[in-house]
């Protein structure tokens, strides 16, 4: 797609002005969601040195083992390749592109492998996380990733559809988790990252993964789960309860979270800051008594990465932007009896309003 093409040279070029800004020599980006986003390659790290230079001057070079080459080639035509054989010096090779001074800036996610070596192959230079470059492009997102996230969210909107109408009671969490890897594969997913089922007292923490426990009529059970699609991801929550009517106060506690969730959403505005969100959403569960049972931050950015800039937290006075695709998250966990979550992926619209891209209902679904 050569207009897809475009957008990576493009964004190549915007974070090679932002390393003259830093005054830096170069960014050396290890497989991952900053190569992912200025070439569009995407692989898995392995001891084999895959490595993009981009220097000062904008120049992006791929170094890579020779027999991933036609790999590359395909995923990112458009950057130069130098390719090393089993016995050669990748890091030797990376050396040499990277200009004689300024500082150098490394994948914020790079093994430690890889960097002692470049420290070695570099010696005297001062290092960087890239997230310094590319934190505040990756934030702010275009037209066909705002795209890439909706797909990937309605495909998990449809995962959540389908789980409700299966039976829970009796049921291990693990069962429901794998039959939710499968629905999220099923409705277009190409990678299933995680799949909580946290029933009953096992909801009370917050990223209880699917275990044995056999769920029961009476339970509430919180569901998270998540993947990927063509490398954006998806991260959607909804509680359900097992049987016919829910407790009294299973009931109360989902309206407080509910109430909380669309709180969070009529804060989140353009050029609100990132804690104002965070401090709407817990406003409604602190005043309705339930404060300290929410024990994490309202949401975190997406994209490339399932958690990423912006984070919704106090403290962050970062102001939220047309482009910028968050979680709105908020939970109430009881300990040793249950929890509620609810999440969506929002994002500001070019009218400065929180679209949220998943639909799935919100309301708290019963479950045989
Ligand atoms: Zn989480
Ligand atoms: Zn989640
Ligand atoms: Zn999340």
């Amino acid at each position: 797609m050569p207009s897809e093409r475009a957008s990576f040279a493009d964004r190549r070029a915007r974070a090679a002005a932002k390393v003259r800004e830093q005054d830096f020599g170069a960014l050396l980006l290890s497989p991952g969601a900053d190569l992912q986003y200025l070439a569009g390659y995407q692989l898995f790290t392995s001891e084999r040195l895959t490595c993009l230079v981009l220097d000062r001057d904008g120049k992006a070079t791929l170094v890579c083992p020779a027999f991933e080459a036609p790999r590359a080639a395909v995923a990112a035509p458009d950057v130069e390749r130098m390719t090393w054989g089993e016995t050669d010096d990748p890091y030797a090779i990376v050396a040499s592109l990277v200009p004689a001074s300024g500082g150098i800036a490394v994948a914020d996610q790079m093994w430690a492998a890889f960097f002692l070596r470049f420290e070695e192959a570099l010696p005297r230079r001062e290092f960087h996380a890239a997230s310094v470059i590319t934190r505040g492009l990756r934030m702010r997102k275009d037209a066909a990733e705002v795209e890439a996230l909706r797909a990937v969210s309605e495909s998990a909107d449809r995962a959540y559809a389908r789980i409700v109408e299966r039976p829970f009671a009796g049921r291990r969490e693990r069962e429901i988790g794998a039959d939710l890897a499968e629905m999220l594969r099923a409705e277009g997913h190409d990678e299933v990252g995680f799949t909580i089922v946290g029933s009953g007292p096992n909801g009370a923490s917050p990223h209880h993964e699917a275990g044995d426990r056999r769920i029961a009529e009476g339970d509430t059970v919180v569901l998270d789960f998540g993947g990927a699609m063509r490398g954006y991801r998806s991260d959607i929550t909804r509680t359900v309860y097992v049987g016919k009517t829910a407790g009294r106060e299973e009931l109360r506690v989902h309206d407080v979270v509910r109430r909380a969730q669309e709180a969070g959403y009529a804060a989140a505005r353009k050029d609100a800051s990132a804690e104002s969100v965070d401090a709407a959403a817990r406003r409604v569960i602190d005043d309705a008594g339930y404060g300290e049972f929410f024990i994490h931050r309202t949401g975190h950015g997406i994209g490339l990465d399932g958690h990423e800039h912006p984070y919704l937290v106090h403290g962050n006075r970062e102001r939220l932007e047309p482009g910028m695709a968050f979680s709105i998250e908020p939970g109430v966990y009881l300990p040793g009896r249950f929890g509620v979550r609810i999440e969506d992926i929002a994002v500001i619209d070019a009218d400065g309003s929180a679209r949220p891209l998943n639909k799935a209902n919100h309301a708290f679904a019963s479950v045989a």
